[in-house]
């Protein structure tokens, strides 16, 4: 257990499946409180029973990182019923998968709405509490942030968007508050699903099946090793992608 996570609160967006589920898991038994953020609330309730069970101190709020009202009621909840958030980790994202040229412009904006506008939005009702002693914001980006690829545009440019953003609020809001991003290859989540466009879908599926994907644990162990450092250490940037994955 680390002592720079044990007895914080820590916040998850898109705690209801994959890395967001293990990086809650993760964080409660290294001893913190947290707040788990997601629209299925069935999947958060059953996840915060289970970690109470276990002892920790959870929530699970039924929020939607677009909608700004339920995310500003989320940062009231977890103000008075945890004490305010000391972690913030950026996490609620789509993977909408298809040519620009596809006629999808829903789910254009929509990942923008999610992946970059949700984070900016969620990080903005929890600033005052981060602030407030010593925060860390985690950003889940992706390789996608750093290499660009045919078919994935808007993926593509939400990530690139959110790392910009990113590098610019860690000068911003240093000393006082850690900026982390974390940009995983292929993890073996549902998040290739939910692709609509049946090409891109079959690609994306080939893709994971080249390699031996990671598993959301991978991740959630490294944003877990992140915020449990000292404060004097910054881990700014992780480029994670399973061993086999050449780009
Ligand atoms: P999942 O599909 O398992 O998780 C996505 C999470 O985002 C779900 O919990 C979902 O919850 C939540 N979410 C989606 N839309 C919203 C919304 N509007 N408001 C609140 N929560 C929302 O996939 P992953 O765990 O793989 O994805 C997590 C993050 O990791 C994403 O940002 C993704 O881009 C990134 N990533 C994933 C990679 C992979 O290969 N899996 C690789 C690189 C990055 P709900 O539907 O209940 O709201």
């Amino acid at each position: 257990m680390s002592d720079e996570i044990s007895g914080r609160t820590a916040v998850i967006t898109g705690a209801s499946s994959g890395i967001g589920e293990a990086t809650a898991r993760t964080l409660a038994a290294a001893g913190a409180r947290v707040a788990l953020l997601a629209r299925r609330e069935d999947r958060i309730a059953a996840l915060a029973t289970e970690l109470t069970t276990g002892g920790a101190s959870v929530v699970a709020i039924t929020a939607d990182v677009t909608d700004r009202a339920s995310m500003q009621a989320a940062a009231g909840r977890v103000q008075d019923e945890l004490g305010g958030a000391d972690v913030l980790v950026n996490n609620a994202g789509q993977m909408l998968l298809a040519p620009f040229s596809a006629d999808h412009a829903e789910e254009t904006r929509r990942m923008v709405e999610i992946n970059l506008l949700g984070a900016m939005t969620t990080t903005e009702v929890f600033l005052d509490q981060l602030r407030d002693g010593g925060g860390d914001i985690v950003n889940i980006s992706s390789v996608a942030g750093r290499i660009a690829r045919k078919g994935s545009s808007v993926y593509n440019a939400t990530k690139w968007g959110l790392n910009g953003w990113a590098e610019a609020l860690r000068q911003e809001l240093l000393p006082g508050v850690r900026v982390i991003v974390v940009e995983p290859g292929a993890v073996a989540t549902e998040l290739a699903d939910h692709i609509t466009h049946p090409e891109s879908q079959e690609n994306a599926r080939a893709s994971y099946e080249e390699v031996e994907a990671l598993e959301a644990q991978d991740i959630a162990d490294v944003i877990a090793f992140a915020v449990g450092r000292p404060r004097r250490v910054a881990i700014n940037e992780v480029l994670i992608r399973p061993a086999e994955q050449p780009l």
